[in-house]
């Protein structure tokens, strides 16, 4: 069984794009500028922008964080948005989400141009995407399947079931698994899945991403699977300063030894997800996905 390190992998990832970056910018372009919006006073979306923030300073990208009060009007927040469309010194931009609960977050996903649409949440992109063209990949998908490559796990005809069919997660790893080069026959499971144990036996790659914290249990596996846990649930601890601790949605200490390779959590997915978002905002600057 071997354990896939997602911050080792992340880390080299981490260095080749600074290395481009500094090519980029060696040849005469300006550095590639992503633009983060905050709304609101969220503790975790705070740590989640200013972990974007850190990464772009570490690969050689220049960021800004525009931090809007929670009370901002969903019109102008749709301003803010439509101006950073137009910012020819903004090569992408997300708005983090979830956003307060008077602004649709539909709303502000679909005013992004796709072409800034560095998470990849626009349905021009999540269409592209499908369709097999070149599209802004969303973050935790593209995470998995640079997971899969940096391991050289075979995807090929093989039987991958995904539990959990959310637009961020399950839904677009499914289907990018089944398309051409990675060629796995796809499973999708939710809540009304029936048999959802004899389904996920089946699977010779396990993509759990339910939110169910150890849900995928020892029986539940086929012996030498690979197991990828997208999982982050935070439960109360009393062996750690914090007070809490993170769990995946898989049991690892019982599926650990039945796998040929398994995420942990933390340390598996996660890490993957900034460098993504840094792909992505490269790719911008470079125009590779619209010219
Ligand atoms: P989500 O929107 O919370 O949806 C959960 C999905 O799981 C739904 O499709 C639901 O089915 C399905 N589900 C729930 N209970 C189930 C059960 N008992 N059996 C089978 N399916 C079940 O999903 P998400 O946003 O993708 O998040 C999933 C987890 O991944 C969360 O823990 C989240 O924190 C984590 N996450 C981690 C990262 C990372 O960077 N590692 C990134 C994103 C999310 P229905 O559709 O039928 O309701």
């Amino acid at each position: 069984m071997q354990i896939i390190d997602g911050k080792e992998v992340a880390a080299n990832l981490r260095k080749e794009i600074a290395a481009e970056v500094e090519q980029w910018v060696a040849s005469g372009h300006r550095r590639p500028h992503l633009v983060a919006i905050l709304v609101g006073n969220d503790g975790a979306s705070q740590t989640y922008v200013g972990h974007k923030e850190k990464c772009c300073g570490e690969v050689g990208f220049r960021s800004t964080v525009l931090r809007l009060p929670e009370e901002t009007t969903e019109e102008s927040l749709l301003q803010e948005i439509a101006r950073l469309n137009v910012d020819p010194e903004v090569d992408g931009f997300i708005v983090q989400l979830p956003l307060p609960k008077h602004i649709s977050e539909q709303k502000v996903i679909e005013a992004i141009d796709p072409k800034k649409d560095v998470d990849g949440f626009h349905p021009v992109n999540t269409g592209r995407m499908i369709s097999g063209l070149p599209a802004y990949l969303p973050a935790t998908p593209d995470g998995i399947l640079e997971l899969l490559k940096y391991y050289k796990i075979e995807t090929s005809g093989r039987h991958c079931v995904v539990i959990g069919r959310s637009n961020i997660v399950g839904r677009p790893i499914a289907n990018l698994l089944s398309q051409k080069g990675w060629d796995c026959t796809v499973t999708l499971c939710h809540s009304r899945t029936k048999d959802l144990k004899d389904v996920v036996r089946s699977g010779d790659i396990v993509i759990a991403a339910l939110g169910k914290a150890e849900f995928v249990t020892a029986d539940m596996v086929k012996e030498g699977a690979v197991i990828v846990d997208v999982g982050i649930t935070r439960v109360p601890s009393n062996k750690t300063k914090s007070g809490w601790k993170l769990l995946g949605d898989v049991k690892f200490d019982e599926v650990a030894p039945k796998c040929s390779y398994i995420t942990p959590v933390p340390g598996g997915v996660g890490p993957m997800t900034i460098i993504s978002l840094m792909k992505n905002t490269l790719k911008a600057a470079r125009k590779e996905i619209y010219k």
